[in-house]
């Protein structure tokens, strides 16, 4: 008898758009899987995602049309724990910003040691343009849609862009109606009152002061009467912007997407919040010169903080940033053909990948608190988070070193290795 023929037969990856966050994320991957030597098999499985969903969410609009929205959600990798990422409502937003993005919480994930894997979701859509109602029935929708891939022992959604407290409270409804019982941990970053974590609306601006603290003691400088400049006013922005100047840094420029400011003698922050609580953005506030958004990133400073959206650092603005320091509060800031400029500049990157992991490991603790039914004090959360935040900067920091690479490829080793390793101990199920 003949013996069967196995069929061979190579599915390609994902295609990757050329400028893309997704190229960015895939071309430091590949310089870190090169220097580990990964094995080829393994590179495969890492740079695809596991999984991939595109819904349609048709809402009746309050003026009684029919709309339809498009949703994602692409779950990147489960081999550390059920998934974890954030959920984003943006006009722009695609299925390749998405993927990039689930697997920066892949690694971002392994980089501070929590045990998840990567994914990330968004709905294309302009939330300054819906209305209260209009932007409850897109997430209960979408919820409705992805109802099988959501859950606290599988994929487990946080607030991103545009999305709050509020919608992750829906999303929790949504769920639980689905499920008929109360599911608290299948989100985080809800309402405190809805087995919400004390300190997580501030996790990963906390993230972004502990990192820059580290940052500024590796390049010799004293947090006091450091200058800072931070592009982006919401949650992460604001918030790193306010414990940075606590610890004595000026802040002396500030951004959102209506418009850029600086002030040398600092920035009134309360002053700020309290216009964009009235007006919604920054637009029209009187606290600072009006620049341009390319001014504020080239603005003269000791330490920057992208923490708007991806792709803002591009090669024309690296070779023109004056920082001495970025600690990435976005995913993505900086495009990788940025990376060498910066790197000649001798400018200290804070990846995002570490940066910014102060949300998802509050995430974590939020996470686990629902689990047990006991919830901590802000000062338990918040010296584990600047522990856990600490350890992870160290051992980033060390990585560099041992292979004399910059701190963002020293973080990318650091976690392609972890879920490699942890990949060949679980095996290949067939
Ligand atoms: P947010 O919606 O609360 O705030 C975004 C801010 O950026 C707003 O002030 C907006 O006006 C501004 N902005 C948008 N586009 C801009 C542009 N082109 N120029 C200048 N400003 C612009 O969002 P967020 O939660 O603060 O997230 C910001 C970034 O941080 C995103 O990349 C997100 O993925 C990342 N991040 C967020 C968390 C979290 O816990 N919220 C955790 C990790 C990473």
């Amino acid at each position: 008898m003949d013996t069967p023929q196995t069929a061979t037969y190579k599915e390609p990856a994902p295609p990757i758009d050329k400028g893309s966050p997704l190229e960015s994320m895939m071309q430091r991957f590949d310089v870190a899987a090169e220097i580990l030597g990964l094995e080829e098999g393994v590179y495969e499985y890492l740079k695809r995602p596991v999984r991939q969903y595109i819904v349609s969410i048709p809402i009746q609009m309050d003026d009684g049309r029919i709309e339809v929205f498009e949703g994602y959600r692409v779950i990147h990798n489960e081999v550390m724990g059920p998934s974890k990422g954030g959920i984003r409502y943006a006009p722009d937003v695609n299925i390749s910003e998405i993927r990039a993005l689930a697997a920066w919480m892949t690694w971002k994930c392994a980089v501070v040691g929590i045990p998840f894997g990567g994914a990330k979701g968004g709905v294309r859509c302009d939330p300054a343009k819906l209305t209260r109602v209009e932007l409850e029935k897109i997430t209960r929708r979408y919820t409705a849609n992805l109802i099988d891939v959501f859950g606290p022992d599988k994929d487990i959604p946080a607030p991103d862009m545009n999305t709050n407290e509020q919608i992750m409270a829906w999303v929790l409804d949504t769920f639980s109606m689905h499920t008929r019982r109360t599911e608290n941990a299948v989100v985080t970053g809800k309402p405190l009152i809805l087995g919400g974590s004390l300190g997580r609306r501030e996790a990963t601006g906390r993230g972004v002061m502990v990192s820059t603290l580290g940052a500024l003691e590796k390049v010799g400088m004293e947090p006091k009467g450091a200058r800072v400049v931070v592009q982006g006013f919401g949650n992460v922005g604001s918030v790193s912007a306010q414990l940075l100047q606590e610890q004595g840094c000026v802040i002396v420029g500030i951004s959102d997407i209506s418009g850029a400011f600086s002030n040398t003698r600092g920035i009134d922050l309360g002053d700020a919040s309290a216009h964009v609580e009235r007006h919604g953005t920054l637009d029209g506030w009187k606290g600072g010169d009006v620049i341009s958004q390319q001014e504020l990133l080239e603005l003269d400073c000791d330490v920057l903080v992208p923490a708007a959206r991806e792709d803002q650092i591009t090669p024309e603005v690296a070779a023109r940033v004056k920082a001495r320091v970025i600690t990435e509060g976005a995913n993505g800031p900086t495009m990788a053909a940025a990376d060498l400029i910066l790197q000649e500049k001798g400018i200290l990157v804070i990846p995002d990948i570490l940066a910014n992991s102060g949300g998802v490991t509050v995430s974590y603790f939020e996470w686990v608190q629902d689990r047990v039914g006991y919830f901590w004090s802000l000062q338990r959360v918040n010296r584990r988070l600047e522990r856990m935040m600490r350890t992870a900067f160290d051992a980033v920091y060390k990585s560099a070193e041992q292979h004399k690479v910059t701190m963002r490829i020293g973080a990318y080793i650091l976690a392609i290795d972890k879920v490699a390793r942890t990949l060949k101990v679980r095996g290949i199920y067939a």
